[in-house]
């Protein structure tokens, strides 16, 4: 068959009709175990930590997105991040974007120091820093774009040649949450990995905590596998359905969300009362030429500055009617 698009691939890819009884949405596989023919007989699923059938069906999907060979799904966007970074060895280094993710930032800093593992951060609109920080020992470069919430783009086939070009063996890391595979496809612009927590436009409805890590490279596909099982971060089988469900429709959702964001850019770029708009499909964006170029539109997510106090923000904030003032994005309300 020739190359499906995204919007098909959202749709089928990883899902076949039951074969038992033609189901045409992938069953919610709520088991633990499954029943053996003879010792160690079965048909390819053992217990559901090390494989689930719905969460099979997530994962082939996930990495089809992504133009991957490999996805592993997991129980939240910092497990995936976790199992990440658990490739590094204490006395190896980490090299971050100085926007990351704050649990991000929080694993790195609170947890991974602790166990011997170096990080640092660096500007990564900068590619003379980001080169001039690689070391010896760095193992990951870990990056996300856009960034939360000053919505910086990073050149990713820019940054992932020149960290190639430092050492083969350095991998890079794009957390592709904000943009997810319908804006943006890290790995077909020389990513090592991707990672999503697909709590967020994945989901896209607010209804499930999840992650995933998707890949080409087969010997760390094999170590990521191994920890799933080893960790057992795993998500259960009704919240690998409710992604899959999600996910049969992020192209209308995030073309949607895409139009109302620069609608909403416009209006708030004129208003006497706001003092800067950060949006990638802005053209006074300081990078819409990188966004332009790796990204299919400026996706969901603006941030914005007012004129005035921190108190005045805090008004505007709680004063919104149909934006809810909470934690996490992408939900279609
Ligand atoms: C929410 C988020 C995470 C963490 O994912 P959870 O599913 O909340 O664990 C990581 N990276 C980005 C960019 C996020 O927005």
């Amino acid at each position: 068959m020739t190359q499906q698009h995204i919007e098909t691939l959202s749709i089928h890819a990883g899902q076949h009709p039951d074969p038992v009884t033609g189901a045409v949405m992938t069953p919610i596989y709520q088991t633990s175990t499954y029943v053996q023919s003879g010792v160690a007989e079965h048909k390819g699923f053992e217990y559901s930590r090390t494989d689930n059938p719905t969460r099979s069906a997530l994962q082939e999907c996930l990495a089809a997105l992504e133009n991957g060979k490999h996805g592993l799904a997991f129980a939240s966007g910092m497990a995936a991040i976790d199992m990440v970074l658990r490739l590094v060895k204490a006395g190896e280094h980490v090299l971050a974007g100085n926007d990351v993710y704050g649990g991000t930032f929080r694993l790195l800093d609170k947890v991974f120091k602790g166990y011997g593992v170096e990080h640092s951060f660096v500007e990564m609109t900068d590619l003379d820093q980001v080169k001039k920080s690689l070391r010896p020992n760095t193992r990951l470069v870990v990056l996300e774009t856009p960034t939360n919430p000053r919505l910086k783009v990073f050149d990713i086939a820019a940054i992932s040649k020149i960290v190639h070009g430092h050492n083969a063996q350095t991998q890079v890391v794009v957390d592709n949450t904000f943009a997810t595979p319908y804006l943006q496809r890290p790995l077909d612009l020389g990513a090592d990995m991707v990672i999503h927590s697909t709590t967020k436009y994945l989901g896209g409805h607010s209804d499930v905590i999840g992650g995933a890590v998707i890949t080409s490279d087969a010997a760390t596909y094999e170590r990521l596998k191994f920890l799933q099982n080893a960790v057992g971060a795993v998500p259960g089988p009704m919240d690998c359905f409710l992604i899959l469900r999600g996910i049969k429709t992020l192209a209308v959702r995030m073309d949607r969300h895409a139009d109302n964001a620069l609608a909403v850019a416009q209006f708030l770029s004129d208003h006497p009362k706001v003092k800067e708009v950060i949006y990638p499909g802005l053209s006074d964006h300081p990078q819409y030429e990188i966004a332009k170029k790796q990204m299919r539109n400026g996706g969901g997510m603006i941030s914005f500055l007012l004129h005035g106090t921190v108190d005045d923000a805090k008004r505007l904030a709680a004063k919104t009617k149909l934006f809810a003032l909470a934690e996490s994005l992408g939900g279609v309300e």
